[in-house]
């Protein structure tokens, strides 16, 4: 068969190839997205969407229980594990296969199977029918990542989960040990904790969520305690015995090493990217361990080449991926593109309190030699919160002392995963301490506190 041509061929259907391919469609160029798994990724199927699907039932179930805090009644409250887990299944399903009507209007064409590159500007694709090949003078790799395994920690489905696993879960855990609390791992301890699991999380680092700032993190790890989390910061997880339901973890910390037992143990120790089979090193890519090396353009270095999303290294976000993609897809039009500035994406973590970021933390702007002033504002002064009934939380903003501008925000607490956008703007539009404070926010919302933040930090907060 002759190789089918195109302006353009993505490799992987995430959110960063997916939207490549659909915004370099918009751009009239005619696109061809191999993926050889599922449409949408990691991202829809395996990642941000079925974990905030699971989330949310714990959540609800976690309000169910206060009922009587708002004067409701709400008696045998409880939980259908399969119905929690066929409920986030669902949720991906509907997206995943919104992807594929994306495509059809866009007119971007699909092709399901196992890509490679097969030399300069032509991709080979093993399919359920043989192998095709697709030729284009830019071709975007865009085939993500998947969980890391440390040695001795290694999944095996049974006893110890990856995030795969985790969602799609055998059975509940009674006993439960989360290795790693990034975003991933406390999104799960956060989830099977409120369902009950006794939940251990175990932190290499000094502090659960370690890249945010110190104050943030301290903020939720004592709220994790008080849902009855037990956290292990600066430990280790040596060794995993298995045995017939039970996993006994050593874990040392301060250089004594104690033994424990669990009945299920997820690993969330980073991931790694799908550097492998591609033909990478081949075409002349440079790889740094797990990662493909870019500019900021994404561009490899080889021509025609670009690379995108979490194979393109940190942040491993979602978002990244997919703005990653509207810029490559706008560079290979022949469109003025603007590369992506990593201080500007904003972290969010959906745990409970859900905790969101954007810019430097305190201690990484005095490193950077910012003088810096402070704000913070806790939600027990917020009218909305109180309402709301979630007085728990803070959010703290960092300005450069001599010019106003807001180097990074930081909160904790009830839905700072959607305020965090108000900031990541203001970043944006490069808006100073001033423009900040003039603005007028909408009473009564948890966004108030933002203001009152910012006040703070120039010593005019109004309500504390
Ligand atoms: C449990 C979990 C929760 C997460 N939650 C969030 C969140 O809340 N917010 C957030 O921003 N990020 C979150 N992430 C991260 C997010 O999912 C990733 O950053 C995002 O999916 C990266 O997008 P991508 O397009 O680079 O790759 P992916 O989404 O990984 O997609 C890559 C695609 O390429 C395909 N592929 C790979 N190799 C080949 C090949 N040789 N041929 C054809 N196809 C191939 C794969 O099958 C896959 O579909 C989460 C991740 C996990 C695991």
């Amino acid at each position: 068969m002759a190789p089918r041509s195109f302006d353009m061929i993505v490799i992987g259907a995430g959110p960063g190839g997916y939207v490549a391919a659909i915004r370099a469609a918009q751009l009239g160029l005619s696109v061809a997205c191999v993926e050889r798994e599922h449409l949408g990724g990691i991202c829809l199927n395996w990642g941000c969407i079925p974990t905030k699907a699971l989330l949310r039932s714990a959540e609800v179930l976690h309000l169910m229980h206060r009922a009587g805090d708002f004067g409701l009644k709400a008696d045998g409250v409880g939980y259908d594990l399969d119905a929690v887990v066929q409920r986030s299944r669902a949720v991906a399903k509907q997206l995943s296969g919104g992807i594929g009507h994306l495509f059809k209007k866009n007119k971007v064409t699909a092709v399901m199977g196992d890509a490679r590159l097969a030399g300069k500007g032509r991709v080979s694709v093993r399919t359920n029918n043989g192998t095709e090949e697709l030729t284009a003078p830019a071709i975007v790799v865009a085939t993500g990542a998947r969980a890391r395994e440390l040695p001795g920690l290694e999944a095996d489905g049974d006893l110890v989960w990856t995030y795969k696993h985790a969602l799609l879960p055998p059975r509940m855990p009674t006993k439960l040990l989360v290795i790693g609390s990034g975003a991933i791992g406390i999104e799960f301890a956060s989830f099977y904790n409120t369902l009950g699991a006794d939940t251990t999380v175990v932190e290499v680092l000094d502090r659960v969520l370690p890249v945010e700032d110190a104050e943030i993190s301290a903020f939720a790890r004592k709220q994790f305690v008080k849902q009855g989390m037990t956290i292990l910061e600066g430990a280790t997880v040596t060794k995993l015995d298995r045995a017939r339901g039970k996993v006994t973890a050593h874990i040392e910390k301060g250089g004594k090493s104690a033994s424990h037992e669990f009945d299920t143990v997820i690993s969330a120790v980073g991931i790694v990217g799908n550097v492998e089979g591609l033909g990478l090193e081949e075409a002349g890519v440079k790889l740094d361990r797990t990662h493909v090396v870019t500019d900021e353009y994404c561009r490899t270095g080889v021509e025609g080449l670009y690379a995108i999303g979490d194979i393109a290294g940190p942040p491993w976000l979602a978002h990244k991926a997919s703005h990653e993609g509207v810029m490559v897809a706008e560079l290979i039009a022949g469109l003025h593109a603007h590369p992506v500035k990593p201080e500007s994406i904003a972290g969010c973590t959906y745990c409970h309190p859900q905790v969101a970021s954007v810019g430097l933390t305190e201690v990484r702007a005095k490193d950077a030699g910012y003088q810096v002033r402070v704000g913070r504002f806790p939600f027990i002064g917020n009218g909305k919160a109180i309402a709301l009934g979630e007085p728990e939380g803070m959010i703290k903003t960092v300005f450069d002392a001599g010019t106003g501008e807001l180097l990074g925000a930081h909160m904790v607490g009830a839905e700072v995963t959607e305020l965090i956008q108000g900031y990541v703007v203001g970043r944006q539009l490069e808006t100073t301490e001033e423009d900040l404070m003039q603005t007028v926010f909408p009473h009564p919302t948890l966004s108030e506190m933002m203001h009152e933040s910012v006040l703070d930090a120039y010593g005019r907060a109004l309500h504390f």
